[in-house]
């Protein structure tokens, strides 16, 4: 069941995600080689407690920590600990808040200094997604029409989009119907209309498409261990627009490497 937002309700959710934007910027600042991934998570879950946000990831179907932290061939979920970043890594830092009750999600991939020209173009290509995909996101359209967006996009540099895992509604919980998936045909899925708020979330391969578990029950890796990007955004849609809640803005004023040719 499809639980539409009134505009208090989006009201709400604005003020959220500029308190994840702004946790995202604190791991920003220390996203560096030599930097252990449970300090990220550290500064993020002490930032959203001391803005009266609620980490949304922490007991989510068991979900320990603040942050999904996912190194390399790790797609999502991955848990923040001991791992060491190092020159040539990318990064994927998802997170979540709960402000006055209501969730915002949103995540963004880092290259670290050192990463290869071919990585950083994985990067900037899936980022370049999202925002294809969000420009789909408008009332009378599709999921589907998302989903293709993504997908032929992608799809075209011989990418795999992920299936397993899929972009979400949101709202009082993490994850609402819709599903969003990154791959579909247009004209098809469920229909958006206003009120309806949703987590745009492509997830995607340098290599195959396939996915595994690790060990832990929660980290997805790419089954050929080539890398793998991910970029969300929450947007809310309205009759006539829609509204990106979520911002990277501030991730990229804080990240002291610059590794993006063009802004946006
Ligand atoms: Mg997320
Ligand atoms: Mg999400």
């Amino acid at each position: 069941m499809i639980k539409l937002k009134t505009p208090d309700d989006i009201q709400v959710m604005r003020a959220g995600a500029q308190i994840l934007g702004k946790a995202h910027a604190e791991v920003a600042k220390r996203v560096a080689p030599g930097v252990k991934t449970k300090e990220l998570n550290r500064v993020a879950d002490e930032f959203i407690r001391d803005h009266k946000g609620v980490p949304s990831f922490i007991g989510f179907g068991g979900f320990p920590f603040a942050l999904c932290i996912s190194v390399n061939d790790q797609v999502v979920h991955g848990f923040p600990g001991e791992y060491v970043l190092k020159e040539g890594d990318i990064v994927s830092v998802d997170c979540g808040v709960q402000y006055e009750g209501l969730h915002t999600d949103s995540a963004y991939t880092y290259p670290l200094p050192g990463a290869r020209p071919e990585v950083l173009q994985l990067l900037e290509r899936t980022m370049d997604s999202l925002y294809l995909g969000i420009d789909q996101a408008k009332a009378g359209n599709r999921t589907g029409d998302i989903g293709f967006a993504v997908q032929s996009y992608v799809e075209k540099f011989g990418y795999g989009v992920v299936r397993e895992l899929v972009g979400h509604g949101l709202g009082k919980s993490l994850h609402e119907d819709p599903e969003v998936p990154n791959y579909g045909k247009r004209g098809k899925g469920v229909k958006l209309v206003p009120g309806m708020v949703i987590a745009i979330e492509p997830m995607i391969n340098m290599g195959t498409r396939r996915v595994v578990a690790e060990r832990d029950g929660w980290t997805i890796r790419t089954a050929d261990n080539k890398p793998s990007a991910h970029f969300e955004h929450t947007v809310a849609i309205f009759a006539d627009s829609t509204e990106i809640l979520t911002t990277h803005e501030y991730i990229e004023s804080s990240y002291t490497y610059k590794w993006r040719n063009k802004s946006r």
